[in-house]
């Protein structure tokens, strides 16, 4: 073969390599690519310091991020050749209105932010002059998962969100029912235990299918004595790495 047929040869391979590309993604083929990445971020930031910054902080003083980036930097381990995962930490300090833009740019699949969940001041107040038992403090307590419905891939992002719930609920984590209850701030859709619809600002903007997961209650002095446990650590990125590979390649 001559140079000029060399160099037609590999013209006619990258255009059929470019329809094939086009053919698969139409099909939707394009989610089982050898290398999938999942972008993972912390909830909130580690500076400026402040609650409004640092997120909830904890019925033992400490500050929400630090719980997040706790969990998030244990996810890059369970990465495989067909699956990364590419985590950010509050302590990177990205603001919110820039994450979906830095993860569009990373060419992930899919967009989890990890939070670490409160509830409002008057429940907490009446539960802390209350009883003190793990049942008492039942009602804010447990996981929740969110998605918007303003998301350009809801379907997607609906469909992460159930994955990660039903694998929490088969690891004993239970579902938070608070954020639907008759109050103030709360009165959230729940669309199946512990998924609700919010129109948070990194779901919503994200061109992704994303979802947002608060692990559990930092602020239930029972909650938060078990969250901490290595065991609950391990069962929580278990169950969503489990959920994240249902929806890549399934
Ligand atoms: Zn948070």
């Amino acid at each position: 073969m001559n140079l000029l047929n060399l160099y037609l040869a590999g013209l006619l391979t990258m255009a059929l390599s470019c329809q094939k590309e086009k053919i698969e993604r139409a099909s939707g083929i394009e989610q089982k690519a050898p290398h999938q990445i999942v972008v993972i971020y912390a909830g909130h930031m580690e500076a400026p310091t402040g609650k409004n910054n640092q997120g909830s902080t904890s019925t033992r003083g400490i500050p929400e991020y630090q719980f997040n980036d706790n969990i998030v930097s244990q996810f890059p381990a369970l990465s495989t050749d067909s699956l990364e995962y590419k985590v950010h930490l509050a302590k990177e300090n990205i603001p919110l209105q820039e994450r979906p833009s830095v993860s569009d740019k990373e060419n992930a699949t899919a967009y989890i932010e990890i939070h670490h969940d409160s509830a409002q001041l008057e429940t907490l107040q009446r539960l802390q002059n209350g009883v003190q038992t793990p049942n008492t403090w039942k009602e804010v307590s447990g996981f929740s998962v969110f998605y918007s419905v303003n998301n350009p891939y809801v379907q997607e992002s609906r469909d992460l969100a159930m994955l990660i719930a039903r694998n929490l609920i088969a690891a004993q984590y239970a579902p938070n029912r608070y954020h639907a209850l008759h109050l103030e701030g709360e009165q959230r859709k729940e669309i199946a235990p512990g998924v609700y619809e919010a129109d948070f600002l990194v779901l919503k903007n994200t061109e992704l299918p994303a979802v947002l997961v608060e692990r559990g209650v930092i602020t239930n002095p029972f909650e938060e004595e078990q969250l901490n446990t290595t065991e609950s650590k391990k069962k929580f990125v278990d169950a969503v790495d489990k959920a994240v590979k249902q929806f890549i390649f399934h």
